[in-house]
């Protein structure tokens, strides 16, 4: 199966309101949006910057979402944001928390969709798994959300209001009187990891990270985002220039025989043309390494020779290789590879110089670890055999 095109997206440079009248959603509208907005209401243009870097530390650092209480604005310039603007994030359905801490919130987005935000506590940090998609449009086959068969792109506001939902639910908001980071933060790192191709949502996600970057906004640093991408090769220069985020690539496999069944998007772009790409990114994004995501797959890609030929492959790029046993879901078909086989494996690329990771899955119980992400009410669910079809199984 061939990887199908990008779903298009409208996206408007100045918001409008509804038609029947509604207000403009403050959250995940750009700096330049927003300031658009702001004129169009009202606002006095040269106090439109000033207005905005204050709108946005309520909403994105003190995580106050009632005009009323955002006390530094007059009364009544609070009234005119209150008559023409909403600030409204997705709502959280359902939680659940796993024996090791993890957190998997299921979230309802406009058209009663749902996508799936996992919490990873660790000791050191705190990580935000996010979704870009509602599924993916890709059909890995080892992929939980690969199956999913309804597909629709995320907006920014829906993609910022899952960091937002989740910094509500572990009150991880800086209070006021109290200055940014007098308490560690619980969100400390973003993954786009969670369901959706980032890259075939390109502008959305664009707009939400600038906006999780902004020191006026959630304000984490860039080197605490990392995007994950299954290989959209001609968007990977783009990230570097327009992002600047870490990358993470979704390798998978040594050979175009079997990356071609693993990650369909091979086809399109093979293992040379995203390498080449891969080697342009630490200097156009200015980061220091490329994390190689390789899930371990029992007697497909687990082999001696895979490991050696992925160390050649990779030779000249700053890398990390993070092995993820593979996380099985109802009807896959595919196995973990044994844990002496992923231990064999993951000395050898150690043994070569590289950080090799094996990354211990998160929240099994609750199925919310990598790749188990799918909506459990999402019904268009493929079959048994079209998943295997798919495999070329
Ligand atoms: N679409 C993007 C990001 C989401 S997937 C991408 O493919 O990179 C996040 C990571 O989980 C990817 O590396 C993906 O290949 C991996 N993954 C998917 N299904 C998995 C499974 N069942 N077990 C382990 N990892 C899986
Ligand atoms: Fe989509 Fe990533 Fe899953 Fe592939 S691994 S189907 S690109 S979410």
């Amino acid at each position: 199966m061939s990887a199908s095109a990008p779903i298009t997206q409208d996206v408007l440079t100045i918001p409008r309101k509804l038609p029947d009248g509604g207000k403009v959603n403050l959250v995940g509208l750009t700096r330049d949006q927003l300031r658009a907005a702001l004129i169009a209401a009202g606002t006095p243009e040269k106090q439109a910057k000033m207005r905005l870097n204050q709108i946005w530390q309520w909403i994105y650092q003190k995580g106050v979402r009632d005009f009323a209480e955002m006390t530094n604005l007059s009364k009544d310039y609070r009234a005119l944001l209150a008559k023409n603007f909403d600030v409204a994030i997705p709502e959280i359905v359902s939680k659940n928390v796993s024996a090791d801490g993890t957190r998997k919130y299921l979230v309802r987005i406009a058209g009663g969709h749902e996508v799936e935000v996992v919490y990873i506590p660790e000791t050191d940090r705190g990580t935000l798994c996010i979704s870009s998609q509602v599924g993916c449009t890709l059909t890995c086959s080892f992929c939980h959300t690969g199956t999913q068969k309804l597909v629709r792109n995320l907006t920014a506001g829906e993609i910022i209001g899952q960091v937002m939902l989740a910094r509500d639910d572990l009150d991880d908001w800086t209070r006021q009187g109290e200055g940014m980071g007098e308490r560690p933060r619980l969100v400390s790192n973003i993954v786009l990891m969670g369901m959706g191709e980032p890259l075939y949502n390109f502008d959305a996600v664009r707009d939400a990270m600038k906006i999780s970057m902004d020191g006026e906004g959630i304000s984490l640093s860039r080197r605490r985002i990392t995007l994950s991408t299954s290989g959209v090769v001609p968007e990977i220069a783009k990230t570097a220039e327009e992002i600047g985020c870490m990358l993470a690539v979704s390798f998978h496999a040594t050979t175009d025989e079997v990356r071609d069944k693993l990650v369909p998007i091979n086809k399109k772009w093979n293992i040379a043309a995203l390498l080449d790409a891969l080697r342009a990114y630490p200097k156009l994004s200015n980061s220091e390494r490329i994390t190689f995501e390789y899930v371990m797959l029992k007697d497909v890609n687990d082999s001696d020779d895979d490991a050696r030929r992925l160390v050649r492959l990779i030779a000249g790029i700053p890398a990390k290789i993070n092995l993820i046993p593979f996380n099985e879901w109802p009807g896959a078909p595919y196995q973990r590879s044994d844990w002496d086989r992923i231990e064999g494996f993951a000395d050898i690329i150690y043994k070569a110089g590289y950080a090799s990771p094996i990354r211990t899955p998160r929240g099994e119980d609750i199925m919310a670890a990598c790749g188990q992400l799918k909506s459990a009410t999402e019904r268009a669910r493929k079959s048994r055999a079209e998943i295997q079809k798919d495999a070329g199984l």
